[in-house]
């Protein structure tokens, strides 16, 4: 089965770490996301009160794919076909 995750944000990381943990490399699994890099959000607080690099906050989604053994396109998604094939 293939598993294509459409941004690599909170949620979509959220899901290919709970999905990695399940399925180990059982799944193939591609993240697509327009950006080369993921923004922790929560970690703005720091740059904005602690003096942080805003760089800090940004994790590489390549770095991310090569360390979880996914796939990652960076592109824009425009839209789904929604054609399941069970
Ligand atoms: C200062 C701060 C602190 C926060 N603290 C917390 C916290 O402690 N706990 C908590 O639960 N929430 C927290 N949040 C909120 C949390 O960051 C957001 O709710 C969360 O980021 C939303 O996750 P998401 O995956 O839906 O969207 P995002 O994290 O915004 O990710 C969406 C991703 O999809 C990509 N994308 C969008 N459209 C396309 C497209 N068409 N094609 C390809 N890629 C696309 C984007 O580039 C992006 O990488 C905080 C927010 C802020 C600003």
């Amino acid at each position: 089965m293939k598993i294509v995750i459409i941004g690599a944000g909170f949620a979509g990381l959220r899901f290919l770490y709970d999905i990695k943990k399940h399925f180990g490399n059982e799944m193939e699994i591609v993240i697509i996301d327009e950006r080369k890099t993921s923004l922790e959000k929560p970690s703005l607080v720091e740059v904005a009160l602690a003096g942080r690099p805003v760089s800090h906050t940004q994790i590489p989604i390549k770095d991310i794919a090569r360390s979880q053994n996914v796939e990652f396109i960076n592109s824009m998604h425009i839209r789904l076909n929604q054609k399941v094939i069970l």
